[in-house]
């Protein structure tokens, strides 16, 4: 049954394996940035996480960053991690990630999305068709209109057995 739910819950991106990405064929591996690889206002990325990031693209699975942020601030972190990226991506919402998709040949089937927020990234990942898994947020501190909707999150995981 597709779900909203993700896969997994993880702490960090990179506990990830590449057996568990291998195992379930995935080519092309979507994240999101903002408390998923960086806290909100960090500007680089840790050696850990470009360690991570090169293993899998050692692996030949192509990544993308997906953020709702600004061109400026994915650009900077595309530029550090050696990714392409696609800013203002409006998730939940996918019409401009399908467009981005089209252009890179992405099979939808054969990717999953990473991110810390349900109502963002992983019901992008559901309406994608993608394999949804979430991070905890990096940091506690969250732009204004996220904190909100972060308690709506908590609620709705729980009563999925997450959390
Ligand atoms: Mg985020």
């Amino acid at each position: 049954m597709r779900t909203i739910y993700p896969k997994m819950l993880v702490d960090s991106p990179t506990v990830i394996e590449i057996s568990f990405l291998a195992t379930h064929k995935i080519d092309t591996v979507f994240i999101d940035v903002d408390n998923t690889l960086l806290a909100p206002r960090e500007r680089l990325s840790s050696e850990e996480l470009k360690t991570w990031i090169n293993l899998i693209k050692a692996q030949g699975i192509r990544v993308f960053l997906v953020s709702n942020n600004t061109s400026k601030r994915i650009s900077d972190l595309s530029r550090d991690l050696d990714v392409e990226g696609l800013p203002r991506a409006y998730k939940p919402f996918v019409f401009r990630i399908k467009r981005f998709i089209r252009k890179h040949r992405v099979d939808t089937s054969t990717c999953c999305f990473i991110g810390d927020q349900l109502f963002t990234d992983m019901w992008a990942a559901y309406r994608l068709g993608m394999m949804g898994i979430m991070v905890r947020q990096i940091s506690p501190k969250d732009y204004f209109y996220t904190r909100w909707i972060r308690k709506i999150e908590q609620w709705v995981l729980r009563q999925g057995g997450l959390r």
